[in-house]
């Protein structure tokens, strides 16, 4: 019996360098590197390269890009190498070699000399019978020697029900339907994963498998290779798939499955995608719905993942965004709003105005070109009607503006705060038949837009100065 040693938790993370890391291969990372975290573990990240039809190039940089921004470290990987180097299946060969190696010896690995034609018309033919295709019908009695440069098929000795514990889902059972010969090793060389990824996670010490739900119908075929190669089973951990909005199906390109490094481009923040994936498939109990990184690998925990499928809900992601970057200390929020906004915007009582009205760090762009913001550093221009409010008289309104402009111009310069303005403010408007009466032309005068921020907190915005002057100017538009 070759036993895993090592008594500690070792998961890993073994995307296929296919393209770009979508969520539902991040939150795989996550769960496996917070499981990792948790327990004091070693969290690895492999790369399965094997098929190099499909791979696609930059893949690998884009996963690691990936990884890092939203905050996942691995101490093990191609990048950082480690103790069980190298970190790429292309890389390995020599391994896969070495075991199928001794499956030959064992009797339970053969060449498969047929060329791809006559598998195919084997497949013809059951296909007429109308029954299912089985290579190991056609398993060959004296099959050639192995040399590599035909495919390496295992035997299965044993059609048999498997039985095994998923630590999310209890005790699974297949068998027969999933057992035939399949290929170890294909004629150009590559191990297939069925193969690679059992030696790979032998090597390497590997003790809790996280993956898709996509493998549960070839787990008979692991469990055939831990069997013939007399291997202890790792720990199976199923993680249920991430569900579209409608919570249906499984969340496709169209409705949000694209690459991750779009919610960094997007502004959101890591630790908001951190807190929103967790969510998706876990769930710790209580109502505690924001949680720090720190917050949520304490809490992670195996036996809270959920066995069906968690939908994909864009709208809590924008609100568990905006709740994180609530919480920001203000030196990095500060930084995060600057980065978005011109030059001349880099003003710091803005701020707490920006954070009211975004979800995330691109909607401050979305304000700069509505000219939501332009109000600051543009004096506006408009027609006196836009003063008016209702069918109060544009006398009347002039008069409350004046009435606004006395009381405004006896504060202080350094008493103009917020709490101030709004103070005065509010007393002149309580006076009147409706307070929208001052505060629209207010409003108004002071932002030049039909939607902008209440007046008290442009007035703080602007300063005593701009204020007054732009107060001033409505009284003269109203004048004429
Ligand atoms: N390389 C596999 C994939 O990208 C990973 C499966 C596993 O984690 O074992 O889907």
């Amino acid at each position: 019996m070759i036993e895993n040693k090592q008594q500690k938790v070792v998961t890993r993370f073994a995307p296929s360098p296919t393209g770009f890391l979508h969520i539902g291969g991040i939150r795989t990372a996550l769960y496996a590197w917070a499981y990792a975290k948790k327990n004091n573990g070693t969290f690895i990240l492999r790369i399965e390269d094997t098929d190099k039809a499909r791979e696609v190039g930059g893949s690998i940089d884009h996963i690691i890009e990936s990884l890092k921004w939203i905050g996942i470290d691995w101490s093990e990987g191609p990048d950082i190498s480690g103790p069980n180097a190298p970190y790429k299946q292309s890389e390995r060969l020599a391994s896969y070699q070495k075991y199928a190696k001794i499956l030959v010896e064992k009797g339970l690995a053969y060449a498969d000399p047929y060329t791809e034609e006559e598998v195919e018309s084997f497949r013809k033919k059951a296909e007429e019978e109308k029954r299912p295709f089985l290579y190991r019908d056609h398993r060959p009695e004296n099959p050639p020697v192995w040399d590599g440069t035909k495919p390496l098929r295992f035997k299965i000795t044993d059609v048999k029900s498997y039985e095994w514990v998923d630590e999310v889902r209890g005790k699974l059972k297949a068998g027969p339907e999933a057992l035939d010969d399949f290929i170890l090793i294909k004629s150009d060389g590559y191990p297939t994963y069925n193969f690679a990824h059992i030696i790979d996670d032998l090597e390497m010490g590997v003790t809790h498998i996280m993956r898709a739900d996509e493998f549960i119908s070839s787990t008979p075929k692991f469990l055939a290779l831990y069997e013939a190669l007399e291997l202890e089973r790792p720990s199976f951990v199923t993680l249920p798939p991430i569900m579209g909005a409608d919570g249906k199906k499984k969340l496709g390109k169209r409705d949000g499955a694209k690459d991750f490094l779009e919610y960094r481009n997007e502004g959101y923040l890591p630790d908001a995608m951190i807190n929103f994936l967790a969510f998706i498939g876990w769930n710790p109990g209580g109502e505690k719905e924001i949680l720090t990184k720190e917050e949520f690998i304490n809490l992670f925990d195996i036996k809270q993942i959920h066995i069906s499928g968690g939908g994909f809900n864009e709208e809590k992601l924008d609100w568990i965004n905006k709740e994180h970057i609530k919480r920001l200390p203000e030196e990095e929020l500060e930084k995060n709003i600057f980065a978005w906004l011109p030059q001349e915007l880099h003003i710091k009582k803005l701020i707490p105005l920006i954070v009211e009205r975004i979800s995330k760090f691109s909607d401050i762009k979305t304000m700069v070109d509505s000219g939501e913001l332009d109000f600051f550093y543009k004096e506006p221009a408009y027609e006196a009607s836009k003063l008016i409010y209702k069918d109060v008289s544009s006398q009347k309104i002039k008069s409350n503006l004046e009435e606004a402009l006395d009381s405004l111009q006896m504060t202080e310069e350094e008493d103009f705060t917020f709490e101030k303005i709004k103070a005065l403010l509010m007393d002149i408007a309580n006076h009147m038949d409706s307070r929208g009466e001052v505060l629209h032309p207010i409003r108004f005068a002071l932002s030049g837009l039909d939607k902008s921020p209440d007046p008290f907190i442009l007035a703080d915005i602007l300063g005593k100065k701009e204020t007054i002057t732009r107060i001033n100017k409505a009284i003269s538009i109203l004048s004429l």
